[in-house]
């Protein structure tokens, strides 16, 4: 840890876990299949690992002082420091109080972690906003009836006393779409109900982060019309769970390169997780809705959270594509040609637009029955239908400032190298920048356009939180028009 320490004159005073306890705590039996072959512990996999470091260091920097307003505020329920992940904002202020720790782990990021400390638990936000609505549920499955609102409040308490992390696994696996068995098969369900809770089978796609997590925070969305009863479910339970059993996917990253090489990538990744579920022990009051098809319809309301979170981590990661093509234009003396100043004038369209979407959704933003500040959704829909719309071409746009330089990278070791690397250093150089520096920004444009870790990314800003064509019906079903066709109907003179 490098910034100013924190003090505290004691452990009580907050309940915040350091970087080395998070690491502490991942190492507890969970089981995680790499390349078809099982690992210890999650460490043991160079790309987890990095994330893990990444991650741990969010925790380090709770107790900095250059960090503690973005990570940490003081909570009067828990009469101490807690982490900003589990703040439930009931002011516009707390709301942007609150957007300090999303701008947060987004910049730490690169924004390449969809799914940082602070994502899971704003859906946990979600459900606080309606305790009014998950009081009044009951359970429609016979043998339990847990207390839906109660549990909501009691888990959102325990996230907060224990800094807690987890992956919001809400999708459910691809399979034959066109049809609803197929999609059904793979649903979590309810397989038997005991004393204490119930057991559940089926499986989760696509846990980002669930492998460097320690909650699995689940529910079944998406790819049928009707959620059968015993699918009908909203919960939480530790990772290292018997029964749950973690798929990853190939790792994209590039741990224990060079920084130099991979600024971005060598901090590795979140690797999504195919996430088995094989008669796994849910307990009693760690369920938030069981068999009530109508709480399954609040996804849109639960998640406002998250997707704001979404929305704001891409009008970051705009700003960094601003900054990186201002760069581009100072490093490579091209800042004077007017159609290369109209290619950085997209960039910061986009940029602006996004900030604006974000600002707006916080201006607009309104208490839910439960009293919890909510972003607007209509302005987060469209500002997160613009942002995913936009993407690929304001990739390509950053690429094509970069002209030969973005493949042209040879690494630090080339540099290095007293036979060839006077060539370059020589023969390379920017508009007063040294080559190496030129590469060094080239490098991370790289690992944030162009390399594996960008493509998994950018697939990820396309569907993670619903494709366009979702979000364009969303719009469609939930912005009232009423106002603009009676504005026709005046100035047209219609009756
Ligand atoms: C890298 C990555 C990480 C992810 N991380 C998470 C995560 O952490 N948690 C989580 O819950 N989910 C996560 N997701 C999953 C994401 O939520 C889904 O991919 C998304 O909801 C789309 O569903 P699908 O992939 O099953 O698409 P499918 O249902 O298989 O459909 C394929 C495509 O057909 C079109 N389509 C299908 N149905 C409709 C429809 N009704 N209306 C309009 N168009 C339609 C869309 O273009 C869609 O992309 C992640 C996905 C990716 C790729």
């Amino acid at each position: 840890m490098t910034n100013t320490q924190r003090q505290f004159k004691s452990a009580t005073e907050h309940r915040l876990k350091t970087g080395a306890e998070f690491k502490e705590s991942l190492i507890d039996g969970r089981q995680i299949w790499v390349g078809g072959k099982q690992i210890e512990k999650v460490t043991d996999e160079p790309a987890l690992a990095a994330g893990v470091d990444l991650l741990a260091s969010m925790f380090d920097d709770q107790f900095t002082d250059e960090h503690a307003d973005a990570t940490t505020y003081y909570d009067e329920a828990a009469k101490a420091v807690v982490s900003r992940a589990w703040q439930i904002p009931r002011t516009k202020e707390e709301l942007v109080d609150r957007r300090k720790m999303i701008e947060y782990t987004s910049l730490k990021t690169g924004g390449t972690f969809g799914r940082p400390p602070d994502l899971a638990p704003a859906i946990a936000v979600g459900l606080y906003a309606y305790l009014p609505t998950f009081k009044k549920k009951k359970s429609l499955i016979d043998g339990i009836d847990p207390d839906f609102a109660e549990n909501i409040e009691r888990y959102v308490e325990y996230g907060r006393e224990n800094n807690l992390t987890a992956s919001e696994s809400l999708a459910g696996p691809q399979s034959d779409r066109s049809s609803p068995k197929a999609s059904e098969a793979s649903l979590l369900k309810v397989k038997s109900v005991e004393k204490d809770g119930i057991r559940i089978y089926g499986a989760k796609t696509v846990g980002s982060i669930a492998a460097q997590a320690k909650e699995i925070f689940f529910t079944n969305l998406g790819g049928i019309q009707e959620t059968p009863a015993d699918a009908c479910i909203w919960g939480s339970i530790p990772v290292n769970s018997e029964g749950i059993k973690l798929i990853s996917r190939e790792m994209v990253s590039q741990p224990g390169s060079e920084k130099f090489d991979h600024p971005i990538a060598s901090m590795g990744e979140e690797a999504d997780q195919f996430i088995i579920f094989d008669n796994v022990f849910v307990p009693k009051d760690r369920i938030f809705n069981l068999g009530d098809p109508t709480a399954m319809q609040y996804y849109g309301p639960v998640c406002i959270f998250a997707h704001w979170h979404v929305l704001t981590r891409l009008a970051v990661k705009a700003e960094l594509f601003v900054g990186a093509g201002q760069l581009v234009l100072d490093y490579l003396g091209t800042g004077k040609i007017p159609a290369v100043q109209l290619m950085l004038g997209e960039l910061i369209e986009y940029q602006q637009a996004l900030r604006a979407f974000v600002l707006a959704a916080e201006a607009l933003a309104k208490p839910t029955e439960g009293g919890v500040m909510a972003p607007d959704a209509g302005m987060l829909t469209a500002g997160r239908l613009y942002s995913i719309q936009h993407y690929p071409r304001i990739i390509h746009i950053l690429q094509e400032m970069c002209g030969q330089g973005l493949v042209m990278r040879f690494g630090k070791k080339a540099y290095d190298n007293p036979e060839i690397g006077h060539y370059l250093h020589d023969l390379l150089p920017g508009h007063g920048v040294s080559a190496m520096v030129k590469e060094q920004l080239m490098n991370f444009i790289w690992d944030m356009t162009s390399g594996a870790l960008a493509g998994r990314v950018a697939l990820f800003e396309n569907v993670n939180a619903s494709p366009a064509p979702r979000l364009r019906a969303r719009l469609y079903e939930e912005i009232k028009r009423n106002e603009f066709t009676g504005q026709v109907k005046k100035l047209a003179g219609i009756e």
